[in-house]
């Protein structure tokens, strides 16, 4: 769903391949998230079974790990628990997972990581109604990593 009005949508300028394997994944399901509004409008929900592998989208630098919450569900309580790697790719665009699995991520902030190396496992921390992967790829558009961002638009992505 597209609000040309107030928000300007670009599309991602990298290829990604599937954030998980391509077999593992139900459904990709970009609009029916409650939280898939504003900056997040763009953001992409893999449903996938819980402990299912999440593959770095493409080669880049990890900048941001958590993966010490242990607690999720369906409520916006939960909103701030949820487990996530950031990874900075070329042409300043950043992937997010989030939900991970409690101390399933193998990779620390700094390390360089491939295209389809292993980074987490799939859980249930933070707001999440079903196991999925919360998949995004981001541009910072001001100083504050944590609020000055905006979605670009992946429309489809590598299968391999
Ligand atoms: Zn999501």
């Amino acid at each position: 769903m597209k609000n040309k009005n107030t928000l300007d949508n670009r599309t991602a300028l990298n290829k990604y391949h599937f954030p998980v394997p391509k077999n593992s994944i139900q459904r990709i399901d970009r609009n029916t998230s409650p939280a898939h509004i504003g900056m997040l409008r763009n953001a992409i929900d893999f449903i996938v079974p819980e402990n299912t592998p999440v593959l770095a989208a493409t080669d880049g630098i990890i900048t941001f790990v958590k993966d010490d919450s242990t607690i999720g569900g369906p409520s916006p309580a939960y909103w701030n628990f949820s487990n996530f790697i950031s990874i900075m790719h070329k042409n300043e665009e950043t992937s997010r997972y989030d939900h991970l699995k409690f101390n399933s991520s193998n990779v620390k902030e700094g390390q360089k990581v491939k295209q389809g190396q292993k980074i987490a496992e799939v859980g249930m921390t933070g707001y999440t109604y079903i196991p999925h992967l919360h998949f995004q790829i981001s541009i910072f558009n001001g100083p504050n990593i944590w609020t000055d961002f905006d979605t670009l638009i992946v429309e489809d992505f590598i299968d391999s």
